[in-house]
């Protein structure tokens, strides 16, 4: 019975949010294809054919943009429950990342300290791997002149928990309030999408997500995973039987 209701929201979820995406995806198509008409016309100067190309190649970017950050939600694959060792999927996003944060002179940190080793959670790997990137690149972006992305799993009592620190721009109250909803970004290019596919992956998972931010000093995200989806946590002891 809970797992009809974890597919039933699952759904609304996923058709919910497709809805917006599949429009916003509407608009620069509708733009390229309007551009593409121009290019056909005769005695178009030379000018005009290189702006009108790059238009078209910035708004097929954006397109692009916007199915890769909500991609991995929206892939028709069937339910898969797998367990997910945190630890190594934080060591794989961090791997991932290391060019683009390198490109940005950001250091990308992960708290072996603070970490708890072999804590698993189960859910799907590829969405849980796309929820942690969409953050982690929020956090890279957040630092343009160079900082420290730390990332760190550990237990909360018995609840396994992440976290995601940088040393980045900060949000105000009222931006910190606006993450998560659709569309809402504050990048010249961004999408506004991935905190929100990031957000509703992670709430599927039974993960509580908590961020605090402050101006100038950087934002920290941490993620509790309440229960398992499926009610059933796998502890590390128990995976040899
Ligand atoms: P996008 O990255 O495409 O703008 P997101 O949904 O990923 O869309 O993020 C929405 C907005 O939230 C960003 O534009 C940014 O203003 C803000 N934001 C998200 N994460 C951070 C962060 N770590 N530090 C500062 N601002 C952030
Ligand atoms: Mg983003």
């Amino acid at each position: 019975f809970q797992e009809e209701i974890r597919k039933a929201e699952k759904l609304k979820l996923v058709t919910g949010i497709a809805a917006s995406v599949a429009h916003e995806v509407r608009n620069p198509l509708t733009t390229v294809r309007g551009f593409i008409q121009l290019l056909g016309k005769e005695g178009l100067s030379q000018r005009n054919r290189i702006y009108y190309q790059q238009i078209c190649l910035e708004e097929l970017d954006r397109a692009q943009q916007i199915i890769s950050d909500y991609l991995t939600l929206a892939k028709p694959d069937p339910e898969r429950i797998e367990p997910i060792h945190i630890l190594a999927e934080i060591q794989y996003v961090a791997n991932v990342l290391s060019s683009y944060a390198n490109m940005q002179n950001v250091r990308i940190e992960i708290d072996m300290e603070r970490c708890v080793q072999d804590i698993q959670i189960v859910g799907d790997q590829s969405k849980f791997r796309q929820a942690l990137i969409n953050l982690c690149k929020n956090s890279i972006e957040a630092m343009p002149e160079g900082g420290t992305l730390t990332l760190a799993t550990g237990l909360y009592k018995i609840n396994p928990v992440i976290s995601i620190k940088d040393t980045g721009i900060g949000m105000t109250k009222e931006q910190l309030n606006r993450l998560g909803t659709p569309f809402y970004s504050t990048k010249e290019k961004g999408t506004g999408l991935g905190t929100m596919v990031a957000f509703s992956i992670l709430r599927t998972m039974a993960g509580e997500i908590e961020t605090t931010s402050e101006l100038g000093k950087g934002t920290a995200c941490t993620i509790i995973f309440t229960k398992n989806p499926a009610g059933a946590m796998l502890p590390a002891a128990d995976q040899q039987s």
